[in-house]
């Protein structure tokens, strides 16, 4: 049983926000911010190295790491948190995805309209004139411990080729923040899936839609402070969505 009152506050659910961190995809393999930084990268930090001037100083150690980590995206596949996001939609009047994650597994799990605060591992572009850049849709094979590859030069104006992705200090996307936030002051549950709440102006969110009368459910393996009017449900995002959607709506197989 995982909470029925939370059962059945979903059920009754005019507009969900399901909100997302790199914890929603990890038991897709793909690594938390702390767990990226593994092999050349395991003595940088993520806030030094997910940063403009990191890019500028050394292209080939940063593009390394965001390859290494496209890499591990397009070989990885959706796990059952996503695919209890995507099947959320069809039981309920509204929802609405906010992700924190460069990943694009919300989509291949069949959520649509997902809302990305932090961009993209898919979508890069030119540091100089901003025109998109394709990638090839299969990443360099990379060793396990990955390695510095130097970036792609822009076919305008031979500027190097950036991720798509915010990076630390970068304001987010105008029109993703703002349709977060309007769908966050508007819904009546906020289920926040595995984001340590760190990074800002993302982690207000779950905050914003408390004070416009939400109830707010965090969803992680690992205990964190919260008000005393947020929930805690203690444990992976498979399991627990699998859950709750299962106690709020019955036998999903059935329907
Ligand atoms: P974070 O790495 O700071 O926190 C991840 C959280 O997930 C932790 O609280 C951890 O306890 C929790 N977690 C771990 N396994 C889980 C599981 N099975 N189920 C539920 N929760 C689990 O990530 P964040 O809060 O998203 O913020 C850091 C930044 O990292 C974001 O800006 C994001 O863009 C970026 N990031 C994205 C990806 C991705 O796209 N998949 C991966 C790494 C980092
Ligand atoms: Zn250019």
């Amino acid at each position: 049983m995982i909470s029925s009152t939370r059962a059945h506050q979903l059920r009754g659910a005019k507009h969900v926000v399901v909100f997302t961190g790199a914890g929603a995809s990890a038991e897709s393999g793909i690594p938390t911010f702390r767990d990226a930084l593994t092999g050349l990268w395991e003595h940088f930090d993520p806030a030094k190295l997910a940063t403009s001037d990191a890019y500028r100083d050394d292209p080939a150690l940063c593009w390394g790491w965001y390859e290494w980590r496209r890499h591990k995206v397009v070989k990885a596949q959706p796990n059952e948190a996503h695919r209890a996001i995507a099947d959320l939609a069809k039981r309920v009047p509204k929802l609405t995805v906010v992700t924190q994650n460069v990943d694009d597994l919300h989509e291949r799990a069949g959520s649509q309209d997902v809302i990305h605060l932090h961009g993209s591992l898919h979508s890069p572009r030119c540091i100089d004139c901003g025109k998109a850049y394709t990638l090839p849709f299969t990443p360099e094979a990379l060793p396990e411990d990955g390695s510095r590859i130097d970036p792609p030069r822009c076919t305008a104006c031979h500027g190097y080729v950036r991720p798509g992705v915010v990076w630390f200090g970068e304001m987010l996307p105008e029109d993703a923040w703002s349709a977060g936030l309007a769908a966050a002051e508007e819904c009546d549950v906020f289920l926040s899936i595995g984001t340590s709440g760190v990074v800002y102006p993302a982690a207000e969110l779950p905050l914003r839609a408390l004070g416009h009368g939400a109830t707010v459910v965090h969803i992680n393996p690992v205990r964190f402070d919260i008000s005393g009017r947020e929930h805690f449900l203690q444990g992976p995002a498979s399991v627990l969505m699998q859950g709750l959607l299962s106690e709020a709506f019955g036998d999903l197989s059935a329907q």
